[in-house]
């Protein structure tokens, strides 16, 4: 069953009895940072509540497996825009352990969308005009060395300004304990 009626029933409510006052800020972040990280349901409150991280205080860019997948996909242009445009100067890609990017099989998934009623001839369409699909849905084996490609891409990006800092970071999603794998102050541009 669909959770969108329930969701509109509650928000009527919400915004009928004010309760967005607590949250009221503007679109620039506080602490002057843009997060990078992952998608998983395990981080949506524990992530920021682990990093003393308030709304209005940070960007969060979210992708699965916190990878900036193409250096001119969505992601980049996200943190370009929080950099440029909205006065963040410090950069965090925070993958974490037990990631589901880390368990993709590229076949199966096409398997599961040839089983949903995907046409195995579109399937087709698609690798013959050159887009590699395992290649594209392909997630990684090891967070640590995923994070670092990612500060590398973003550390390294012909359009990112020099001076700001890019940390890479691991979460544990059960106890939000934060690895350090690379400090981006000793690294700066
Ligand atoms: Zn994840």
């Amino acid at each position: 069953m669909s959770s969108l009626q329930e969701i509109l029933n509650f928000n009527e409510s919400f915004v009928k009895f004010k309760q967005y006052e607590p949250f009221i800020t503007s679109k620039f972040p506080d602490k002057k940072i843009v997060i990078l990280t992952c998608m998983d349901t395990r981080l949506v409150e524990l992530l920021p509540k682990a990093m003393n991280m308030r709304n209005g205080d940070v960007k969060i860019v979210k992708s699965a497996g916190a990878q900036v997948s193409h250096p001119f996909g969505a992601v980049m242009r996200s943190i370009l825009v929080a950099v440029y445009e909205l006065k963040a100067d410090e950069v965090y890609v925070i993958g974490h352990y037990d990631c589901g990017m880390s368990a993709i099989e590229p076949e199966q998934m096409i398997g599961k969308m040839v089983e949903r009623g995907v046409n195995k001839d579109i399937i087709n369409i698609v690798n013959y005009t050159g887009i590699d699909l395992v290649e594209w849905l392909r997630g990684f084996g090891d967070v640590s060395t995923s994070v670092l490609k990612s500060v590398d891409i973003i550390r390294n990006h012909p359009l990112m300004p020099t001076g700001v800092p890019v940390h890479g970071l691991v979460m544990d999603p059960g106890t939000g304990k934060l690895d350090l794998l690379s400090n981006g102050n000793e690294n700066i541009k």
